[in-house]
């Protein structure tokens, strides 16, 4: 998509700190961490949202969890656990319309989140 920061992130108008790529997703750094460990995971395909990708696409959803996998062992966060935030819509505060995991850890992480 055209105007959309991350699908810029995947075509490298952008730049970013790569933490793993395969053909269908890409992780990297947040640019604003919210904790010590903070891995921002896209599908390279542009979808808005979870609820946008197609039922009969949910090898989409497969992929995006299974680098989501890869991260969190990639970044030692096995033994001392991790949360995985997806933010949708204006309740849910995402800001950037392009569906992403957000891998967070490296310290005891409050519940309920605000
Ligand atoms: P959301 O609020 O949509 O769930 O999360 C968007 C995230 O993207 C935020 O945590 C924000 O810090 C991060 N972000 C925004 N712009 C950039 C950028 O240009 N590069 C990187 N690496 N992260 C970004
Ligand atoms: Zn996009």
């Amino acid at each position: 998509m055209d105007n959309c920061l991350f699908c810029k992130i995947v075509t490298g108008q952008i730049p970013c700190t790569k933490v793993y790529e395969d053909e269908n997703t890409l992780a990297f750094r947040d640019i604003d961490p919210k904790a010590p460990s903070h891995v921002l995971v896209i599908t390279k395909e542009h979808f808005g949202a979870i609820h946008e990708i197609p039922a009969d696409q949910g090898s989409v959803i497969v992929q995006l969890m299974n680098a989501v996998t890869e991260v969190v062992k990639r970044e030692n966060l096995v033994s001392e656990g991790y949360r995985l935030v997806i933010n949708s819509g204006e309740n849910g505060g995402q800001m950037v319309p392009h569906i992403h995991v957000h891998v967070l850890g490296g310290r005891s992480l409050h519940w309920p989140p605000g």
